[in-house]
């Protein structure tokens, strides 16, 4: 019965059984990552409870948003998720590189120093710090900028870090998920070492945490293990697929505070910034968060076995355990690119009828391609894939809001490599 659905939606039969076979391996594995879901989801449900959340939270504000218990409520129980003094978590907020840029430039000053110690951030950023020329950068505000690689086994350069930390640094951006580069995502425990050491060097730094892609994966956050400042993006994992715009911001009371009187204004702070309609689906978001990483997780290991036995490199690999929701594969091809793309926007139950095609995307430096079929536009926690049409010509993919849908979107990509003759 199953079988003919999906012939139905276009999987041939030998590619559904291999699909099957993989599976039947990974048993263990998705139970561990049930666990995890399990676990995360008391921990939000807890959160709303000890909250008191009440259905007048769910509404929302307009105007000024003067006492919006529902705004001020939802920011309580995201710092009692992170385990945070406070959290920001604001529809003002427009995406993830908004609110990074928004943690750091409240927290520094001109003279002041950031730290990167795990390499070269996310690309946006390289504006936000000024490494690339950008308007408004912090560069141009007197704040410079460090970076300490990572080791090419991926280890941390601690001689260099020691180095690195001095009079000037006040703050430390740590990206948790590799983005789009080929080193190692970090484990929230590799975190809290990293942040130990530094703190042990100079303890008044302030230490950040870029989450994005990181939210739910684990049973712990960055920020309880050391990190002042967790940040992250709605339309990713912890909006649950719902949230239509939005980023936060959890931690110390202090760099929430000035973050706050950034994202307004001197003087109002968090006080003022309506919620409008969307708090609902912020509590709901956050409320099918869990359940939804862990879908978007399993996909990315099923795709990496499925992949990886037909023959690609892909990153992380099928054993490797997981710290964000990201999988790369590498085609070998451009044709492959494509190809993988192609199937994942055929998957898609928006847009699932026009064929992706690779384009000169500003800020790169080849053309590049995107999959997307989704509910709230660029949503990366839905089933989404791009790759930049160049050597070794790679395809990351992430999300899923339904496991069911990710099996799909891998099998229908699988299908379209195998129809291309590249397996
Ligand atoms: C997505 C992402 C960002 C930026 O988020 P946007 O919402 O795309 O602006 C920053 N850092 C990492 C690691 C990301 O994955």
């Amino acid at each position: 019965m199953l079988e003919q659905q999906y012939e139905k939606m276009g999987i041939s039969r030998e590619v559904f059984r291999q699909g099957e076979e993989i599976l039947e391996g990974l048993k263990s594995r998705f139970a561990q990552i049930d666990q995890v879901a399990e676990f995360n989801q008391l921990k939000v449900l807890g959160a709303m409870q000890e909250n008191r959340v009440s259905e007048a939270c769910l509404l929302g504000t307009t105007g000024y948003g003067y006492n919006d218990v529902g705004r001020d409520t939802l920011e309580q129980v995201y710092a009692s998720v992170f385990g945070t003094e406070d959290a920001l978590v604001r529809a003002q907020i427009t995406c993830g590189t908004h609110a990074l840029a928004l943690a750091l430039f409240s927290n520094l000053r001109p003279g002041d120093e950031l730290l990167s110690p795990v390499g070269k951030p996310y690309d946006t950023l390289e504006e936000v710090i000024g490494i690339r020329q950008g308007k408004g950068s912090l560069r141009e505000y007197g704040i410079t900028y460090r970076q300490v690689d990572l080791l090419p086994n991926g280890d941390f350069d601690y001689e260099e870090i020691k180095k690195a930390v001095g009079d000037k640094t006040k703050m430390v951006t740590i990206q948790r998920s590799k983005g789009y580069q080929t080193r190692p995502t970090l484990s929230v425990t590799r975190i809290g070492e990293l942040i130990r050491f530094i703190k042990a060097i100079k303890p008044e730094v302030i230490c950040m945490v870029d989450n994005c892609y990181g939210e739910f994966v684990e049973t712990i956050e960055p920020s309880q293990v050391g990190a002042d400042l967790v940040v992250g993006s709605l339309i990713k994992n912890p909006g649950g697929g719902l949230a239509p715009i939005g980023g936060y911001l959890a931690g110390s009371r202090a760099c929430i505070e000035q973050a706050a009187y950034r994202l307004t204004s001197p003087g109002l702070g968090k006080e003022v910034g309506a919620s409008l309609g969307v708090l609902g689906s912020f509590y709901q978001g956050l409320f099918l968060a869990p359940t939804v990483t862990a879908g978007a997780l399993k996909g990315a290991i099923f795709a990496a076995n499925l992949f990886e036995r037909a023959g690609f490199k892909v990153v992380p690999d099928s054993q490797e355990s997981r710290h964000d929701i990201i999988q790369a594969v590498t085609l070998g091809s451009p044709e492959g690119v494509k190809a993988f793309c192609r199937g994942i926007q055929m998957a898609a139950p928006v847009d699932s009828y026009v064929t992706p095609e690779a384009w000169d995307m500003p800020g790169y430096d080849s053309q590049v391609i995107m999959a997307a079929g989704a509910f709230v536009s660029g949503s990366s926690i839905e089933l989404s894939a791009d790759g930049p049409i160049r050597s070794p010509y790679t395809a990351y993919f992430q999300g899923g809001l339904t496991w069911q849908h990710a099996k799909l979107g891998i099998l229908t990509a699988y299908q379209q490599v195998k129809n291309a003759g590249l397996i």
